[in-house]
């Protein structure tokens, strides 16, 4: 562990406050420890942000701002380049230590960074295309269009199961924009956000700026010291909805813009006509995966009456044979949940869907012979979408209900309060359209014969109702990160007014 530690510049005690290169902060701030989820054994400390440290690192940021927004955007995206570079080199003790840190498999964890280097890709390719539209103007020899300016310093407060990529996906677009990004992780893998800051440190010293990427830690007050800053226009928050809600009410109260990435409850409906040897694989990952830790974790499997049963068997079957243990284990699918409280709160759930008429069709249990916070994969057969299935348990228990008609189906997988991903499985190009169409999923995303986890970052990614509405990362998600201006030029020798209005005059 020392080495990994080691080679990503982490110590036995770390500063969490950082403003750019040489820039951590002292705090002498209240120290957080950092624990394995495998081991429940500490790994390394952070000293976290006082309010006065968080009052340098914001002071900071206005300040270096000033000369990041005059940069040429793809200058700007050559530093982003290069940040995409420096993941790379990095790629394996980072991924090792996401997993070490908040529990997902290696190989997951290896992934999480890839999808941090190509977030970077992507936006260095963005840093030449912040296009805006031209308008023809309604008066003569007069020009519209508009153009998009960085928006300033924002906030970004993540969750703890994508500690790399979510700052990824808002910091690497909002730098091309012109934005200095002030980011809170969190308390939960703030570890892997301080190598991710050695790293981000090194590529803005290369280009002689400081500030475009900051970091602050702590638990939810330093969280909300941001959320009520007014020297911060946008928080980007990703979260659970209880906490996103309290988020978006005070940012909307000193009307900021906030942009939220929360809680999803998703769906695969399969059909009659299913490749089920499709649905099982993309079921497994969905569902199981990142131990059900994950935003668009599969939850709920809404099953044609036809082949529910050989589903359902055939799905206890590999749930059965999931190997858990130490996520950096070759071999292992499933590591544990990242905290006792996690453990504690998939135990209720399952108490809750058996008093709702849930049967336990396989796992269940806590495994403490592997560790304190070990679970089963767990599937509980349902005979209503009862108030424990709308409701969002971050771990892997998977819900099965049944239907008759493609209606009811949808009815069911829209019927819950959240919105973010979903997929349907079926041979039946009608069927995949109707799923797909403005009667059909209500989701952020919608798949076809693809589960609902696991993806990429070239589409707008985010959901719908509870989940917030917000967008990060790919398509025109960079529009978040900017300001809008419309600008109207008149090269005439006249001054006429728009709608023809006539004023003083004659
Ligand atoms: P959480 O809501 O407990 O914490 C998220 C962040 O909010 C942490 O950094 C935390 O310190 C901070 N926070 C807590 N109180 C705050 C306050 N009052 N003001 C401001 N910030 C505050 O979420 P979590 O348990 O870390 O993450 C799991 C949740 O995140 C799940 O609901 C999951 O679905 C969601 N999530 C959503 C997406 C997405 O893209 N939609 C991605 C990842 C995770």
């Amino acid at each position: 562990m020392k080495l990994l530690l080691d080679k990503l510049g982490l110590q036995a005690v770390n500063q969490g406050s950082c403003v750019g290169p040489d820039g951590w902060l002292d705090t002498k701030g209240p120290v957080l420890t950092s624990y394995n989820p495998t081991t429940a054994e500490p790994i390394a400390a952070i000293v976290q942000t006082t309010p006065a440290a968080y009052e340098q690192v914001v002071a900071h940021a206005q300040t270096a701002f000033k000369s990041w927004q005059e940069m040429p955007a793809p200058k700007r995206g050559l530093m982003v380049r290069d940040l995409g570079v420096a993941l790379r080199e990095q790629i394996e003790p980072l991924g090792e230590l996401i997993s070490l840190e908040m529990g997902k498999i290696r190989a997951e964890g290896i992934g999480e960074v890839q999808e941090a280097v190509d977030i970077c890709d992507f936006a260095v390719g963005l840093s030449r295309q912040l296009y805006g539209l031209t308008m023809h103007s309604e008066r003569p020899f007069h020009r519209m269009y508009e153009q998009w300016h960085p928006l300033g310093p924002i906030g970004v407060i993540t969750a703890f199961n994508f500690p790399a990529a979510v700052w990824a996906w808002n910091s690497a677009i909002a730098a091309v924009c012109g934005d200095m990004t002030i980011w809170k992780p969190s308390e939960l893998s703030s570890l892997v956000a301080v190598a991710v800051q050695h790293i981000a440190n090194r590529v803005m010293a290369d280009y002689g700026v400081s500030g475009v990427f900051s970091l602050v830690t702590g638990a939810g007050d330093i969280g909300k010291l941001m959320t009520e800053d007014t020297r911060l226009p946008l928080i980007s928050f990703t979260g659970s909805i209880p906490t996103g809600r309290k988020v978006a009410q005070t940012v909307a109260g000193r009307l900021g813009r906030s942009l939220l990435e929360l809680g999803g409850n998703n769906a695969i409906i399969v059909e009659k006509d299913a490749d089920l040897d499709l649905v099982v694989r993309g079921v497994l990952f969905g569902a199981v995966g990142t131990s059900g830790q994950r935003c668009t974790s599969t939850r709920r499997l809404i099953m044609h009456q036809d082949i529910a049963n050989e589903l359902t068997e055939r799905l206890v079957k590999v749930y059965q044979q999931v190997p858990l243990g130490d996520p950096l284990t070759e071999g292992v699918l499933m590591g544990p949940l990242v905290t006792e409280t996690a453990v504690a709160h998939m135990q209720a759930a399952l108490k809750q869907a058996q008093q709702e008429g849930g049967t336990i069709l396989t796992g269940g249990s806590t495994r403490p012979d592997l560790g304190p916070q070990f679970v089963e994969p767990t599937i509980v057969k349902m005979p209503a979408q009862s108030p424990v299935v709308k409701t969002e348990t971050f771990a892997p228990i998977l819900y099965l209900l049944t239907y008759e008609t493609l209606e009811e189906a949808i009815a069911l997988h829209n019927g819950v309060p959240q919105g973010l991903s979903s997929a349907i499985f079926t041979d039946s190009m009608r069927t995949a359209e109707a799923f797909l169409s403005a009667a059909g999923s209500d989701c952020g995303i919608a798949n076809v014969n693809i589960g609902t986890s696991g993806a990429e970052i070239g589409g707008a990614f985010g959901g719908e109702k509870e989940t917030g509405g917000g967008r990060e990362s790919g398509s025109d998600a960079w529009k978040a990160y900017m300001r809008r201006q419309t600008n109207t030029l008149n090269w005439s020798r006249d001054l006429p007014l728009a709608q023809g209005i006539q004023f003083g005059e004659g």
